[in-house]
């Protein structure tokens, strides 16, 4: 078991590890710098959704071709 008490999360800008903790004042972010770079690329959209996309909604029902 790990003795650590000192919990940690990614920077989701730049992946760094950021301690989770009140010294980190921008967390999740590791500065405000990434803060304000993730902040940017949403304010500018460049967070483009791309989801899987639909299966192909093929109705043919199989008896009609009997
Ligand atoms: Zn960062």
């Amino acid at each position: 078991m790990s003795k650590a008490s000192i919990r940690t999360v990614s920077c989701p800008t730049c992946q760094q590890s950021v301690e989770w903790s009140e010294k980190s004042d921008h967390r999740p972010f590791c500065s405000a710098r990434c803060k304000l770079i993730d902040f940017g690329e949403w304010a500018t959209e460049k967070h483009n959704i791309q989801g899987d996309p639909l299966h192909p909604s093929d109705e043919d029902d199989p008896e009609l071709l009997q």
